[in-house]
């Protein structure tokens, strides 16, 4: 039989190879390809929120003005501002509280290290013991911990000794 030859059975475990690896590629293609459609739908729903919140903010501003509005050319609105079983009252209480719920989230800025070296312009190395507890005054830059000191004639040139002198840790 033709199949049995050597060549044959040779290029039939090859091409399984073949097939096996298109499989792979296949399957790899599939999930990267579910992945994104995930990723789509996540935000999607998160630009739905968004549009939803801003609608939401939209109408609490539109309602918080038309009150003001009303309070402005009513004394007696006025007079009930305070009064916290009025209509008046109510309403200020209803705004007041969806506003809380739309308080945004407390801005975390993070700590940039440009801002750091910028800011402080002493930003200094530790010790040669690994103390980070350094700083420089007076014409001296030393540790807290150990009191390994650098003495010059001000204290911008013993900061400057100090970290040449002392390896930063970020660098290594
Ligand atoms: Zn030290």
């Amino acid at each position: 039989m033709l199949a049995d030859t050597p060549e044959i059975k040779r290029l039939t475990v090859q091409f399984k190879e073949w097939q096996a690896s298109h499989h792979a590629n296949y399957v790899s293609v599939a999930n990267e390809r579910d992945a994104l459609h995930k990723q789509l739908a996540e935000q999607q729903s998160a630009y739905c929120r968004l549009n939803e919140h801003n609608h939401e903010c939209e109408k609490l501003l539109d309602g918080a003005s038309s009150l003001l509005g009303e309070i402005a050319k009513s004394g007696q609105l006025y007079r009930e501002c305070t009064d916290k079983s009025s209509i008046t009252g109510q309403r200020i209480a209803a705004i007041l509280a969806s506003v809380a719920v739309f308080q945004p989230e407390t801005y975390k800025p993070e700590p940039a290290d440009s801002e750091l070296d910028k800011e402080g312009g002493w930003q200094m190395n530790p010790c040669k013991q690994g103390h980070l507890d350094v700083g420089a005054a007076g014409g001296v830059a030393h540790c807290y911990q150990c009191d390994e000191k650098i003495v010059a004639s001000t204290t911008q040139e013993a900061f400057e000794l100090w970290n040449t002198t002392h390896a930063s840790t970020t660098s290594n």
